[in-house]
């Protein structure tokens, strides 16, 4: 026999279905994600309201030095980064100039030189190499194949065996470190007649800056380098005058496609060549680059951190 419920025990049934129900609901509403932006926590005060500066790929630490030392009618940069050391070129035989480019070194706490980069086997480039090679630690010698028969360049060549430094031909393409600073060979693209054409040319990238290094480059390698390039590659913050500033270095076809914003030239005070010709002056001009000059303003220092760009002279512009 059916009993029937009394009306209290249907009430507190109908509760508990009731309740039961509710949170059936509530179940599916959590699980399907309806509720989601209810149940969002609240902004803690740790995260920031000031838009967070999103990670630049390619900033480095620190800053990159490149040093144009003036040594007359020859090159030597140094170029320093995260404590690491690059020389590119020594400067001529005259001692006082090699005397001054080993002062420079010490004076900067040098005792090891990273990367000893000669350009090419000309003495206004190799000739304080065995003196440098014999005082500091040289760790790797770029130099192109290219062979002289000069006393300088056998005494460079011994001296590079004494010292067991790795001596190293340079490959296209092919990059190394300078700390953060990115050095990539561009050239000697061919085995050149010309001993400047066989210069090795280098590309020095810091974060969002940029420098090439072209030795005594000429037209023909010039040349070479504007077609195998593109505009992307060789577009940079700084041009390192290629011979001195000489007319048949800075052809049109670089200066389209590396489009500097400044030219550094080295050269000597009244020497014989002309350097820099009229016509490089007045081709940089045209292209509206901002021109320094060793011979005017004497060592010629670039900072940067890799954003900003800065020149200091030794001698007051
Ligand atoms: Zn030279």
């Amino acid at each position: 026999m059916a009993r029937k419920l009394s009306k209290k025990k249907k009430e507190a049934l109908y509760s508990a279905l009731g309740l039961i129900l509710v949170l059936i609901i509530a179940a599916i509403l959590y699980f399907s994600g309806i509720l989601d932006p209810f149940l969002a926590e609240p902004d803690t005060p740790d995260t920031p309201d000031t838009p967070v500066t999103p990670d630049v790929p390619n900033t480095p630490e620190g800053e990159l030095k490149v040093h144009f030392i003036d040594v007359g009618q020859a090159d030597c940069i140094l170029v320093m980064a995260g404590g690491e050391v690059m020389l590119v070129d020594t400067g001529d035989t005259d001692d006082d100039y090699t005397d001054k480019i080993i002062d420079y070194l010490k004076a900067l706490n040098i005792s090891t030189i990273d990367y000893l980069v000669l350009t090419h086997p000309d003495s206004d480039h190799i000739g304080g190499a065995p003196e440098i090679i014999n005082g500091f630690t040289v760790e790797k010698c770029y130099m192109p194949s290219f062979v002289k028969t000069t006393k300088i360049f056998e005494n460079t060549l011994d001296a590079l065996e004494d010292r067991s430094v790795d001596v190293l031909l340079p490959e296209v393409g092919s990059v190394f470190k300078v700390g953060e600073a990115s050095c990539k060979i561009l050239a000697p693209l061919e085995e050149y007649d010309d001993c400047n054409d066989a210069s090795i040319v280098i590309r020095l990238d810091f974060g969002s800056r940029s420098v090439l290094l072209t030795g005594d480059a000429e037209k023909e390698s010039e040349a070479d380098i504007v077609s195998t390039y593109s505009s992307a590659d060789l577009k940079v913050d700084v041009l390192k005058s290629g011979h001195h500033g000489s007319r048949t270095s800075s052809s049109t076809g670089l200066l389209d496609k590396a489009d500097p914003e400044y030219a550094v030239i080295s050269c000597g005070e009244g020497n014989s060549y002309g350097h820099p010709h009229e016509e490089t002056i007045e081709r940089y001009e045209s292209y509206g680059i901002t021109t320094y000059r060793t011979d005017l303003l004497g060592t010629i220092v670039l900072t940067t951190d890799g954003t900003s760009l800065e020149f200091e002279f030794e001698k007051a512009s």
